[in-house]
């Protein structure tokens, strides 16, 4: 899940630049930093609100090809587990379903 690495390395980044600002406790207006942290702030915020929009873009596509949404079981149909999704992003059914299917 590439895009969804390049998502949190953004998010992170937008992160680190809140948090730098917040703690120089600097007016954005007067600092002559402020403009470049304002400038990579939007950008930032940009990005991260592109690469969302990509990965609704992929989330659309994937229902069309199978018909059913991300994170659901396809044998109980219960949403499958942020931390088994996590591991193994392309897994078909939770960690019950598939140790019974074992
Ligand atoms: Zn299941």
């Amino acid at each position: 899940m590439l895009i969804l690495h390049r998502l949190a390395g953004l998010r992170r980044g937008f992160q680190e630049i809140v948090d730098a600002s917040a703690d120089s406790n600097a007016d954005d207006g007067h600092d002559p930093e402020g403009s470049t942290i304002a400038y990579e702030h939007s950008q930032l915020a940009a990005l991260i609100q592109q690469t969302g929009r990509h990965l609704d873009d992929i989330e659309d596509a994937r229902m069309r090809l199978v018909g059913r949404p991300y994170g659901l079981c396809e044998t109980c149909h219960r949403p499958i587990s942020v931390a088994r999704l996590d591991a193994r992003p392309v897994a078909r059914d939770c960690i019950g379903c598939a140790a019974i299917a074992r």
